[in-house]
């Protein structure tokens, strides 16, 4: 997971490793390296000039602090504003004051949607909850199926229409199923919705109807970390179509690029949330801007 932007951010500071006095010019070729590095990550445009105005403004103007010596003031400063970029603080779920909590799930088909709802299943278990999934991705013919199967494995309840029962209304599914919720005493309720392979005008609508119905306290949108420089657009569709309150990436684990997704957080405002990194329901984390900003400069 950004191996290579990590590498490379640390080859740029060790270049700096040891020097008295940084100069305007080595500010500016540091900064440069960054710039490649970032870009070569797939970060998007406008999210690195923003990011490396910042830091070389702050390098140049910045007293040199304490016990660190210039390089590593530089060091400091990227790292700030690195978590700056993922987010800041850590964002935790928000959870009703009057039970059931509803998140929502939106995002391409493929993000990882499905994947994750079971994963979120798992961990609110093991905090001690009890979630209940809730299939409304009637889009696809084997949607209800597959949360079913990631509904077993999480060991959490799936909430599903009847098979036989036509195409069914998904927006009616989750409107019923916050009842089901409250009679079942479950007190979380996670609504998968349907995305497809590209941005769908259509689909758009439904998530956006699903969510006026339903109220969501959390609408996490999913992107696959591995989309590449789509990651932004895609993120800025789902923001003016459904509106999100926090991102989910997914994927994580891939060895591909990933910097896009770096991009959300900047670009939609919103935070990340959580990370999937794998296809087993244990390879879920809270994400920690801080803790990210470290792992990628460490
Ligand atoms: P959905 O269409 O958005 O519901 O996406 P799915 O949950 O069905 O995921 C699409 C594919 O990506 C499936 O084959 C998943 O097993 C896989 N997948 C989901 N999350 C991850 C992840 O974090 N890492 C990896 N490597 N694969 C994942």
């Amino acid at each position: 997971m950004f191996n290579s932007l990590s590498d490379r951010l640390t080859a740029t500071f060790k270049n700096l490793r040891g020097k008295g006095r940084l100069s305007e010019a080595d500010v500016d070729a540091t900064i440069r390296e960054i710039r490649r590095a970032l870009l070569d990550a797939d970060v998007a445009l406008p999210v690195v000039r923003a990011f490396t105005g910042r830091i070389r403004e702050r390098a140049l103007s910045e007293e040199v602090s304490g016990a660190l010596n210039p390089g590593q003031q530089v060091v400091k400063i990227v790292n700030d504003e690195l978590v700056g970029i993922l987010g800041g603080q850590t964002r935790r779920l928000n959870f009703a004051k009057r039970p059931p909590t509803v998140i929502m799930l939106a995002g391409l088909q493929g993000a990882g949607k499905t994947t994750l709802a079971g994963k979120l299943a798992h961990w609110l278990k093991s905090e001690g909850h009890r979630p209940m999934l809730v299939a409304a991705d009637l889009q696809r013919p084997n949607a209800v199926n597959q949360l079913q199967i990631v509904g077993e494995r999480a060991g959490a309840v799936v909430y599903a229409p009847e098979p036989g029962n036509g195409v069914g209304d998904p927006i009616q599914v989750a409107t019923d199923s916050i009842e089901v919720a409250k009679s079942k005493l479950h007190d979380v309720v996670i609504v998968d919705t349907a995305g497809r392979l590209g941005i769908d005008e259509e689909l758009m609508q439904q998530a956006a109807d699903i969510r006026s119905a339903v109220n969501p306290d959390e609408v996490l949108f999913v992107i696959d970390a591995m989309i590449g420089q789509d990651a932004v657009k895609t993120a800025e569709a789902f923001l003016a179509g459904v509106d999100f309150t926090g991102v989910v990436l997914s994927k994580l684990d891939g060895d591909s690029r990933g910097g896009a997704a770096l991009s959300v957080a900047e670009v939609t405002g919103k935070p990340i949330m959580f990370a999937s990194t794998g296809e087993s329901m244990k390879d879920f984390e809270q994400f920690h801007p801080d803790r990210m900003a470290d792992r990628i400069l460490d």
